[in-house]
């Protein structure tokens, strides 16, 4: 018999939710059990972020060298010959990145101490569970169980329809290439299909893409689809697929087949609720989610739900947070899940950032607000990159300047998302941000700018 584990703490899950908790919880000398079915580092580092973000830069590499093997070339550089694509060859490149993560995962669990249970773990009760012959019992129990692409019943994964986690994997490039759901995670991936050579084909069954967004924001990334050749059917719903491709009632009522070898849906993803005995923890949903209060706080006392599981947005960052305050929590100290804002970026060309409040998200509440917007056009660094395409936006309440929302869309913005973050958990007012020395030429001059320009100040525009 396996002499059964008793434990202060018991994290389920190893990805960014369960160990970032672990870690911590480790740093603050509890005696802590992590339990891991799959790779350490969880979708986002396994078969999420960090793969998608690979294949989106390589891509955008390829893209670069196109260009300049084309006819008209790239600003005076011209390649001779036309690039060639080794996809097996980007995809092992691609798991060496996600490689070096899961070891790195590993090493940092070991070094916090944290004892690692490989399997799948089943509860029996609300702080006992089993991993194959292993008994494990604890004090706390944190579930950071995850999510998993949703499936269509009409369109089962398999064949030639894949999910996110497959598309990563492809030996070849799909010549055509359907994609289903123009959400974030379809739409990154489509764009870095088509930069690599695909055919690409979207099919939505709203009126418009990332419906999380307003039209301003997306505006530039329907642009990118339109002048590169992606198709586009809104108001369109999947209804099944055959071996021609994916057969598509339109906009228009008709019935449509739109050929393809291969058919990625990317329709939202669920939390991982079902095969590890929550019935017998008896814990109280919200919805498909576990019910969590401001703290993680499960209905059942001393368990503890973070990250995908419990709630949108389903993002690593908001998981991580979530895993780092319950260990706290469990080591006595005071915390609260109560973020100004959880920032969100969409890695499409161009890239969109939002944090905070949005313009429509203010005249719901009926808040009376100023926006200012300052295009990249007229920022010298967004130039200097070829990247004149967006603009970054700032919203404030009327009456005292405090800023409740930043949004940007643009090559590269991705990396301003911390500072629109720092801005809105500090509480900034335009004021603040205006008088801000910001680096020339950098794109976060934009920002400066957007706030000049809601006082009425702007320089450059
Ligand atoms: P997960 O990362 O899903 O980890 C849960 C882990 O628990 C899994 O490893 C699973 O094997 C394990 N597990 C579950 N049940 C058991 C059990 N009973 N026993 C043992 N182990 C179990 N987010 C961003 O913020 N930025 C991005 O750019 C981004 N890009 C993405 C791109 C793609 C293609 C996808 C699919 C996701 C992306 N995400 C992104 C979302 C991000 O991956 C998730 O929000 C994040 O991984 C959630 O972390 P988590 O710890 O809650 O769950
Ligand atoms: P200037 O831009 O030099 O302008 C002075 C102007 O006054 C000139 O046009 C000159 O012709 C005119 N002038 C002078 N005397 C008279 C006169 N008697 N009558 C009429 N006109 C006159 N800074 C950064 O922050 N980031 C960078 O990345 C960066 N990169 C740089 C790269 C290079 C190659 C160089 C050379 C500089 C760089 N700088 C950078 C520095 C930046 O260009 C200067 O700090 C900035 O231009 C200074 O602005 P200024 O208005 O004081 O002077």
């Amino acid at each position: 018999m396996i002499e059964p584990i008793q434990t202060k703490v018991l994290v389920i899950g190893g990805g960014p939710g369960g160990y970032v908790a672990a870690i911590r919880c480790g740093q603050l000398g509890l005696d802590t059990t992590l339990v891991e079915a799959d790779k350490l580092g969880g979708t986002c580092l396994i078969r999420g972020c960090i793969p998608s973000k690979a294949i989106i830069n390589a891509a955008g590499h390829f893209e670069t060298m196109t260009h300049a093997a084309s006819a008209k070339g790239l600003h005076g550089m011209k390649l001779a010959a036309v690039p060639t694509l080794d996809m097996a060859e980007l995809v092992a490149w691609k798991d060496g990145v996600v490689r070096k993560l899961n070891i790195g995962v590993g090493a940092l669990l070991k070094r916090a101490k944290v004892r690692v249970v490989q399997g799948w773990a089943t509860f029996s009760d609300a702080k006992t569970c089993k991993v194959g012959e292993q008994t494990i019992t604890a004090e706390h129990v944190i579930l950071a169980n995850g999510s998993k692409p949703v499936e269509l019943p009409f369109l089962p994964f398999g064949g030639n329809v894949v999910s996110s986690t497959e598309a990563l994997d492809l030996a070849e490039l799909p010549k055509k290439l359907v994609v289903v759901g123009a959400g974030y995670i379809g739409l990154e991936l489509g764009i870095a299909f088509r930069k690599l050579g695909a055919e690409v084909t979207v099919v939505e069954a709203l009126d418009r893409i990332l419906p999380l967004y307003d039209a301003e924001l997306v505006a530039p990334v329907a642009k990118w689809l339109k002048a590169n050749g992606v198709t586009l059917h809104l108001s369109a719903k999947a209804n099944s697929a055959d071996k021609n491709g994916l057969i598509v009632e339109m906009s228009d009522g008709k019935t449509e087949t739109l050929p393809a070898d291969k058919i990625l849906v990317t329709v939202g993803r669920k939390p991982n609720t079902e095969g590890w005995g929550r019935e017998a923890m008896a814990l109280d949903m919200d919805g498909r989610f576990v019910k969590v209060d401001d703290q993680c706080r499960t209905s059942m006392k001393n368990v503890w739900a973070v990250g995908d599981l419990v709630g949108e947005p389903m993002l690593e960052h908001k998981a991580a947070t979530q895993g780092e305050m319950v260990a706290e929590i469990i080591a006595g100290k005071k915390r609260r899940f109560n973020p100004a804002s959880i920032p969100a970026v969409c890695f499409t060309e161009p890239e969109i950032v939002s944090a905070g409040m949005l313009p429509s998200d203010a005249a719901a509440r009926g808040d009376n607000v100023i926006t200012a917007l300052f295009p990249f056009a007229a920022n010298g660094r967004a130039l200097s990159m070829d990247a004149g395409e967006g603009f970054v936006r700032v919203l404030a309440r009327k009456d005292d300047h405090r800023v409740l929302g930043i949004q940007a869309v643009g090559a590269h913005v991705a990396e301003l998302a911390g500072e629109f973050s720092l801005a809105l958990e500090m509480g900034a007012v335009l004021e603040d941000i205006a008088g801000t020395i910001h680096v020339h030429p950098t794109l976060g001059e934009a920002f400066h700018e957007s706030a000049l320009r809601a006082l009425g100040q702007a320089i450059h525009i």
